[in-house]
């Protein structure tokens, strides 16, 4: 991809500043200018790289866009379903049977769902963290643009189906529709195959980005990317892209939805007099009430230790209390609790 890489273009690094990339631009922009390159059919072409490339590094929202899934355009990648990144997070698998159904009858398919699962600590899924992904899948060809014609070359309107994607079939009475045999639903057909697709329109691409995971995700949970999969062939729409959860289990905690739950031993003496106790949070110690005559199992509530969710609401953190019973006791230990349990029988 290296010289098709818009960063390259503009020879700016990738994180040069909006500022620096304008620079960058108004300079390779006057050096390329056709005043300056009269009849320069190579310089005509670079202009219009160089002008390809601010237009998407230039606008901080395409940039954006382009860092993550290397393409800007509007048909592949929906990067708003990031901001409501809550509502596309499903568990494992169910349900998922009809899901990225296809959008008409004809025309190219859809490419591939993409399945990828990544490990997270405990931490991580309990904060939220923006997480480095790489995956391989299928893009547009940059050659054809997709289209696997060869450069110079066209696809046409399939003869066989007059570009409907599928021909009638009549079985005795009836007539059923049926994906064209000639062109395989898409309405066209390609004479001269581009060279480096084969005629498909795809591409092999290795691709690394940045994916925002949102404070609060369950060991066995995804969050669906919608055209972040593969491209269809023949330029048809990108598929979505599944990344899986494997969240590592915590020594001290663990997490139900957004509460999180441990245990947590208190002297004998407490349990029994009331009082207040430091225990671990997962944002470090917090002060907490025991009171007089707590028994061992009994529940407290933290509130709001729990998992800080992104639309705002809070979880707690639940605390199960066990009691310490002191096994060596000092002479003076032992008379003050025989003469407790005198006071008390
Ligand atoms: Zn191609
Ligand atoms: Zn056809």
């Amino acid at each position: 991809m290296a010289e098709h890489d818009y960063y390259d273009i503009l020879g700016v690094g990738r994180n040069a500043t909006q500022d620096e990339i304008k620079r960058a631009y108004r300079e390779l922009a006057k050096k390329y200018h056709p005043d300056r390159n009269p009849n320069d059919k190579g310089a005509e072409s670079k202009l219009k790289a160089i002008n390809e490339a601010y237009g998407v590094l230039g606008d901080p929202e395409k940039r954006t866009k382009y860092d993550r899934w290397g393409t800007a355009d509007e048909q592949g990648i929906d990067m708003d379903n990031f901001g409501d990144i809550f509502s596309s997070i499903f568990r494992g698998f169910g349900g998922f049977g009809g899901f990225g159904g296809r959008g008409e009858p004809s025309g190219p398919e859809p490419g591939q769902t993409l399945r990828i699962s990544i490990d997270l600590t405990f931490e991580e899924a309990f904060f939220g963290i923006e997480k480095e992904i790489a995956f391989n899948r299928k893009i547009h060809c940059e050659t054809c643009k997709g289209s696997g014609a060869a450069p110079g070359s066209a696809p046409k309107t399939c003869p066989t189906c007059r570009g409907q994607g599928q021909v009638a079939r009549s079985m005795g009475f009836l007539s059923v529709a049926q994906t064209c045999p000639t062109c395989g639903g898409i309405g066209e057909t390609v004479d001269t195959p581009c060279p480096d697709c084969r005629g498909q329109g795809l591409q092999n691409e290795r691709r690394k980005t940045a994916l925002p995971i949102p404070p609060g995700v369950e060991d066995g949970q995804g969050i669906r990317i919608s055209g972040g999969g593969n491209a269809g062939a023949r330029r048809g729409p990108y598929g979505d892209l599944i990344v899986m959860f494997n969240v590592k289990p915590h020594d001290n905690f663990v997490r139900r939805g957004l509460h999180v739950y441990m245990e947590h031993e208190i002297p004998f003496s407490l349990a029994v007099l009331g009082g207040e106790v430091e225990v671990p949070t997962m944002r470090g110690l917090s002060k907490m009430k025991v009171s007089p005559g707590t028994e061992g199992g009994t529940l407290f509530r933290m509130k709001d230790k729990g998992v800080h969710a992104e639309d705002g609401r809070r979880g707690d953190q639940l605390v199960r209390i066990k009691i310490q019973i002191p096994r060596k006791l000092s002479k003076e230990q032992k008379e003050y609790l025989s003469r407790f349990s005198e006071v008390f029988d």
